[in-house]
């Protein structure tokens, strides 16, 4: 009998209503013979919620206890589903990460899987019952909980469904799979009936939150067929009309039908630009400021570094916002004095944008088309940075939404692609 993983994110389990209709949705495919992993999400903004009355009592949560607070959220899911399951006479269980048990390495609000024990789990499918699992949270050595970073929910569901060898893992969202761009930001943009695993990996890394980058980089790792539906259809439309919709990541590039030479665009908001000005340019001063920020546990995305006046140099780079702060004190307190920098300034008002497709391995001009598009709308590009399958920009916040448009538009992403 196949297995087949089920995850459903906040927004499909954002009522009672909504809840009743994921667990018919679960028993349509219970009853045509599959074996059913569910995944949940929180309720949608039960994980906000949570943070936030975290921060009325601690500015800076304490991350263990933040952990403790935050899986309550996919815990009420699970217990919800299952009884809803119940009410429809389907036999259901429900577990916490814990008790499966999902192992992850220590790192509160941003663990990572180690490994997934699937005893329990077998059995209580070999039992005929649909096994409903916590998204987002596991245990630590220490036996503390742990959670997977906003979005993780994605991450647990495909991780389950390699571990246990699943035949494939749907992942039900509030769109009807992965679109061009954000529909929310582009209303034109086009839903792709299959994506490269390649191009959702860059999509997702440089900003696109429809799946967490990890559960990108597990579906690749153990190749699981992965799918991205809407949970807002009919809940007993057709299980073979349903099966086929959505957004089909594929390993196979000659089956990516649509052969475009730019496939999508991610934007990101969460990033903030730091200089360190009038650094004396001599070797060693790339090492010098980005050691420390690497000994302080801080990732860095783009970099640039270019001549000043008088034989100094300008540093600019970018780390996450939630880490600015952290960055602009030891910058100042540390780095400043050690590299002997004229000044230390920042940024929050930026945003990323990346056009991302496979095609551009082998088109040249697609970066100048980008320039071009930005410069017709008067935006400035603050910093560039380029791989294989992606070109990205920092910008000014402030254009974010007339940037994605216009290259929208540039790319003539609208139009279906062959
Ligand atoms: P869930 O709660 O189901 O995990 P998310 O909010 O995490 O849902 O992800 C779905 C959202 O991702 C969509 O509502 C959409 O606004 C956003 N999104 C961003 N980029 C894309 C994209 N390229 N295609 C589809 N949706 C996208
Ligand atoms: N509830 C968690 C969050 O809001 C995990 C998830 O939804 O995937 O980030
Ligand atoms: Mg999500």
């Amino acid at each position: 009998m196949s297995l087949i993983v089920h995850k459903y994110g906040g927004t499909s389990m954002g009522s009672t209503e909504r809840i009743k209709n994921v667990a018919r949705r679960v028993a349509k495919w219970h009853k045509a013979g599959k074996q059913m992993v569910v995944v949940p999400s929180a309720m949608s903004g039960e994980t906000n919620r949570l943070i936030g009355l975290a921060r009325e009592i601690q500015a800076e949560p304490d991350p263990r206890e933040l952990d403790m607070l935050c899986c309550t959220g996919e815990q009420a899911s699970v217990a919800l589903l299952s009884m809803a399951l119940k009410a429809l006479g389907v036999d259901a269980v429900s577990y916490c990460g814990w008790q499966v048990p999902v192992r992850t390495d220590a790192s509160h609000n941003k663990a990572r899987i180690e490994s997934i024990d699937d005893t329990h789990v077998r059995k209580a499918l070999d039992s005929g019952k649909v096994v409903i699992i916590t998204g987002f949270q596991g245990i630590n050595a220490n036996g503390d909980l742990t959670t997977l970073g906003r979005g993780g929910s994605d991450t647990s569901a495909v991780a389950i469904a390699a571990a246990m060898n699943a035949a494939e893992c749907l992942i039900y969202t509030d769109v009807d799979g992965i679109y061009t761009t954000d529909p929310r930001v582009v209303p034109e943009a086009r839903r792709m009936r299959v994506v490269s695993f390649e191009e959702m990996l860059e999509m997702a890394s440089m900003g696109s939150k429809v799946l967490q980058i990890r559960s990108v980089e597990f579906a690749g790792k153990y190749r699981v067929p992965t799918r991205v539906l809407s949970s807002l259809t009919d809940p007993d439309m057709p299980l073979g009309q349903e099966a086929k919709s959505g957004t089909l990541i594929t390993f196979e590039e000659d089956e990516h039908m649509e052969q475009a030479v730019v496939s999508g665009i991610a934007f990101n908001r969460d990033e903030a630009k730091v200089m360190v000005r009038g650094v004396p340019d001599k070797p060693g001063i790339a090492y010098q400021i980005l050691g420390d920020v690497a000994a302080a546990n801080i990732d860095v995305d783009m970099i640039i570094q270019n001549q000043g006046v008088d034989g100094t140099t300008d540093f600019t780079f970018t780390v996450h916002r939630n880490e600015y702060n952290k960055t602009m004190e030891l910058l100042s307190n540390q780095v400043k004095g050690a590299v002997q920098a004229r000044e230390v300034a920042g940024d929050t008002n930026v945003c990323k944008i990346s056009i991302v497709g496979i095609g551009m391995r082998s088109h040249v001009g697609i970066a100048s088309l980008m320039f071009k598009t930005l410069s017709e709308e008067g935006i400035n590009i603050q910093m560039i940075s380029t791989s294989e399958i992606k070109v990205s920009v920092l910008i000014d916040d402030k254009y974010m939404e007339l940037a994605v448009r216009s290259l929208h538009r540039a790319f003539e992403l609208e139009k279906e692609q062959h």
